[in-house]
């Protein structure tokens, strides 16, 4: 006969001994005992525990109305190729639009960065600042003089397109460099130069060296900039870039 657990659960001898064959109980904790399983009691009190959970559904199915539902799905059958392609391949264009959207504004932002890490406008030498634009010496000095040890590097102020490289009157050797919006930096008394004539180079780059050639009194570097064909003061002009010289 069934008796009673400490924690309030039915069990029975039979249960655990097997002798009883055949019928099932359901104890107080709803917990379902298979009696004769034997051994195999939990295996099957687990079962019955699923089996229950698993009739009341089947049961209300059929009583509240199953054939209607048997009816809507086979409607929903038919139906699900369009309902659910349109929209799967609207999903699917959606994602790749999301997608492609999302990937041209990191190329956007990857490209900003880029052109922020990267200076427009370069201090043509380091050195010191020896001369500035204007009258000396009953002339006129149409750059701005950094001095420097011969063979200090002399870089591209702006990216361009080199113009000129090589001998010139007056400053022994030189290089041109002009850039998208036309103006024209001038580096002259170089020591040596590395650019080539038609060769594109971004601001910064070493074109040359500082040197001492031409109408020179000490190594320095002498720089101009020439805007609409004129040369002018090259200190404010690398000012506005934020560039001093002294
Ligand atoms: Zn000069």
């Amino acid at each position: 006969m069934p008796r009673t657990t400490l924690n309030g659960q039915f069990t029975t001898p039979a249960t655990l001994d097997g002798t009883t064959p055949g019928t099932s109980r359901t104890s107080r904790s709803g917990r379902f005992f298979r009696r004769g399983a034997g051994r195999a009691v939990v295996a099957s009190t687990l079962a019955g525990a699923f089996l229950l959970g698993g009739q009341p559904m089947l049961a209300g199915a059929a009583e509240d109305g199953g054939p209607d539902n048997f009816v809507e799905v086979q409607s929903t059958e038919s139906v699900l190729p369009a309902f659910y392609d349109n929209p799967a391949r609207g999903l699917t264009s959606l994602v790749n639009e999301t997608k492609a959207e999302a990937d041209r504004v990191a190329a956007e932002e990857a490209a900003a960065a880029e052109a922020a890490a990267r200076p427009d406008f370069v201090k043509p030498a380091e050195g010191t600042f020896t001369s500035g634009f204007g009258g000396r010496w009953g002339t006129t000095h149409y750059g701005v003089d950094i001095a420097n040890s011969i063979g200090t590097p002399v870089v591209a102020a702006t990216e361009g397109t080199v113009i000129n490289a090589g001998p010139a009157t007056g400053f022994g050797q030189w290089v041109r460099v002009q850039a998208p919006d036309g103006t024209i930096t001038v580096y002259g008394h170089v020591e040596s130069f590395t650019a080539a004539v038609g060769q594109q180079v971004a601001a910064g780059e070493q074109i040359a060296t500082v040197g001492n050639r031409g109408q020179s009194t000490g190594p320095h570097l002498h720089f101009e900039v020439q805007v609409g064909g004129q040369k002018i003061d090259p200190q404010p002009w690398l000012a506005e870039r934020g560039i001093t010289l002294q």
